[in-house]
């Protein structure tokens, strides 16, 4: 063999990967580009853009307010309708627009949150400036609701047929503890896939972060100050308590867990001793069993503290969402196709990761897709366009790629619409 054709056989060996990374099923295969009517659907979304654009202004000025999404909730409604959707809203207020499948395939479950963090009076008017929209909840979550809709319209434009039905759910109270994903899934038939459209474009999610909100209050008889030496007091006893909880020190994330103390509350006057103190732990971890472990160690903290003291304490849950496991616990998940499916149309379709070499699959996750992790439905969150400052009144999307993640979930619905299949691997010549 020539000594230079030996050297680049040498050198090729060398730049192989050292460690052969897990070749993970998928059903996407590039020839489903070909088909007619999936050219004609990513046409239509092309040529639909400036519409969508205006649409998705326009929801993004919609009050969205968690508990109050009427407004964007009717919206939703009606254009669904317009469209030929079955439609019907739950007690809770999700939308929920049903297109038929021709009967033997999956029901797929496309849910984008209706509602925003910020408060109705918060000033949403949407200012453009290049390829850039400007608003409080611009990003998160106003764009996957036009996204949505624009997936629809580009199904019926093209005529495509699916064989199972294709259930598109605009959620309420995702931003307040996933609640009406929740009450959805409790309330109708289990779905085959569940997408939550949801984030920035780039890392697709498999994994759900379990998330505990908890107030620990504190209640005395209370006292005036002269009359306070040696009395009980709910201030020693929430003080005790926050120093014993920093102390647990739990393994970090992304397998163990964080625990932060956000809001210390109580008191009214100098000159007495509080009859009524509190303050909240925000405990989160993607393993299960850790995370119970923790609430209770908390809680029996807590309780320990107050009865050295001599003080009530009451314990008040404001959210748990349950977790998903670890990367470990979901190597199962992972090699569901749905989630190598997805990463494969983000390849074709050109999407970046938000930083080079940034991993393609996160085990983790908070969205409304958390709730199908934890019952075990194969589930996944999908980015919706580029942006940043989510949840902050400089929030901003970049406009053009949201084109991009209408594509992702069209070619979704039109890969799984027949049937859940794996393709065998392709032979590379
Ligand atoms: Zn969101």
């Amino acid at each position: 063999m020539p000594l230079l054709r030996r050297l680049a056989m040498l050198a090729a060996t060398i730049a192989a990967p050292l460690v052969a990374q897990e070749r993970y099923p998928t059903a996407w295969d590039p020839a489903h580009l070909n088909r007619p009517d999936v050219r004609a659907a990513l046409a239509h979304i092309e040529a639909g853009l400036p519409a969508q654009v205006d649409e998705w202004i326009r929801i993004a000025q919609m009050p969205g307010q968690p508990g109050h999404e009427q407004v964007r909730g009717a919206y939703v409604k009606a254009e669904m309708e317009k469209l030929g959707l079955r439609v019907s809203v739950d007690s809770i207020g999700n939308v929920t627009g049903r297109r038929a499948g021709t009967g033997g395939g999956p029901t797929i479950v496309f849910a984008a949150h209706l509602d925003i963090v910020f408060p109705t009076e918060t000033n949403t008017t949407v200012r453009r400036n290049g390829d850039t929209l400007h608003a409080p909840g611009i990003f998160d979550n106003s764009a996957s609701v036009a996204n949505m809709l624009a997936t629809i319209r580009a199904l019926n434009a093209a005529r495509i047929v699916t064989k199972g039905d294709l259930v598109f759910v605009g959620t309420v109270q995702e931003e307040v503890g996933l609640r009406g994903m929740d009450y959805w899934l409790k309330h109708n038939a289990r779905p085959d896939l569940l997408i939550a459209m949801d984030g920035g474009l780039g890392p697709v999610n498999y994994g759900a972060l379990g998330i505990y909100w908890t107030r620990y209050r504190y209640k005395a008889a209370g006292s005036h100050t002269l009359y306070s030496r040696g009395r009980p007091t709910p201030v020693r006893a929430l003080a005790d308590a926050i120093q014993r909880i920093y102390a647990l020190q739990p393994p970090p994330l992304p397998s163990g867990a964080v625990i932060n103390i956000g809001q210390v509350h109580g008191g009214v006057i100098f000159n007495g001793i509080p009859q009524d103190l509190y303050f909240t732990v925000d405990l989160r971890s993607p393993d299960p069993a850790l995370l119970d472990s923790l609430d209770r160690a908390i809680t029996r903290v807590a309780q320990e503290s107050a009865e050295r003291e001599g003080v009530e304490l009451v314990v008040e849950v404001e959210q748990k969402n349950g977790a998903g496991g670890t990367e470990a616990m979901l190597a199962g998940a992972r090699r569901h196709p749905l989630v190598q499916t997805a990463i494969d149309i983000q390849r074709q379709l050109g999407v970046r990761m938000g930083m080079p070499g940034a991993s393609e699959a996160l085990a983790t996750g908070s969205t409304d897709a958390n709730v199908g992790v934890v019952m075990g439905i194969p589930s996944i969150s999908i980015g919706r366009s580029y942006g940043a400052n989510q949840h902050t009144l400089t929030e901003w999307a970049h406009w053009p790629s949201a084109a991009e993640g209408t594509k992702l979930t069209l070619l979704l619905a039109t890969t799984f619409g027949d049937g859940i299949r794996v393709l065998p691997p392709r032979v590379t010549p």
